[in-house]
């Protein structure tokens, strides 16, 4: 099942180039009071969602998917989660690159050493947002990666338990501006966590150490890689990020790029796409 956020405020289920709009069960959820828990309220929700989803779908009005403005299909993550270095020749490219390993040479180190990172929610946007470069006068640097959304409460998890936590499969843009500020500081400038097109169910996707992506640039290919090559699998990111936080359901963990990473200009169309998931399409300006 893939869900989709659409026109800011609607839910989808994205069948084919049909979606189905379900928003209606919004209204069908536990009223939200203050303090607001923390998760995302549709994720939070989400076995009821599924539960309800035959009629929901039987009664909701139907688009096409050209005619929608994607956003990003998680709406209020309790945090967005990266991993570093996730894949040898990217480690490699980062230590080669002179403009990247000049401000960063712990980048050579292993995952294990340099920890996870996290980027401000308030960056997160969707595909049909765009990617706004803020600092034109440095260089913004596009990171394709797979991105996981967990779908329950997972607090110091094993990594063999790890993927029974995750609802599902997204596509992500790491954006980053290089500089020798803090890696969360340079990550987290408005529109630089994109989400997209939309979740897909874990199940719907497969395995997930066989997950091939690749990312463009105007349509010429900068990143491929397969899931397989990464130096932390997923479900290790999953029990290690759970040791030190708690992961609600909506949280965001983005796995790591792979090599190609490279700058990108107003005026590109960045896409990233997965057979197992989909393809989105991001204007920068
Ligand atoms: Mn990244």
């Amino acid at each position: 099942m893939k869900i989709c956020r659409f026109n800011h405020s609607r839910i989808g289920v994205v069948e084919g180039d049909v979606v189905y709009d379900i928003t209606a069960v919004l209204s069908e959820l536990p009223i939200i009071q203050y303090p607001v828990p923390l998760g995302d309220h549709l994720y939070l929700h989400m076995d009821q969602v599924i539960e309800r989803m035959p009629q929901l779908m039987a009664q909701a009005d139907r688009l096409s998917l050209t005619e929608v403005a994607l956003t990003s299909p998680v709406a209020n993550p309790s945090k967005i989660i990266g991993t570093p270095s996730n894949y040898m020749a990217h480690r490699i490219e980062a230590g080669a690159d002179k403009e990247i390993s000049v401000y960063s040479k712990g980048k050579r180190r292993p995952v294990e050493e340099q920890g996870l990172f996290l980027k401000a929610n308030s960056s997160l946007i969707g595909p049909s947002d765009g990617v706004k470069i803020s600092m034109p006068e440095r260089r913004t640097d596009h990171e394709g990666e797979i991105a996981i959304v967990i779908g329950r409460q997972a607090r110091s998890v094993s990594p063999e338990q790890a993927m029974d936590y995750v609802h599902g499969y997204a596509l992500a843009l790491d954006m980053v501006v290089r500089g020798p500020e803090d890696r969360s500081f340079r990550k987290s400038v408005d529109t630089f966590s994109v989400l997209g097109p939309w979740v897909v169910s874990r199940d719907d996707v497969g395995a997930h150490d066989d997950i091939n992506f690749r990312l463009l640039v105007n349509g010429e290919e900068r990143q491929a890689a397969n899931t397989s090559q990464m130096l932390m699998n997923i479900p290790k990111q999953i029990a290690w990020a759970s040791q030190f936080y708690t992961l609600y359901p909506g949280d965001i963990i983005m796995t790591g790029t792979c090599q190609g990473v490279g700058p990108v200009q107003a005026g590109d169309t960045i896409r990233v796409e997965a057979e197992a998931i989909g393809t989105m399409d991001v204007p920068v300006s």
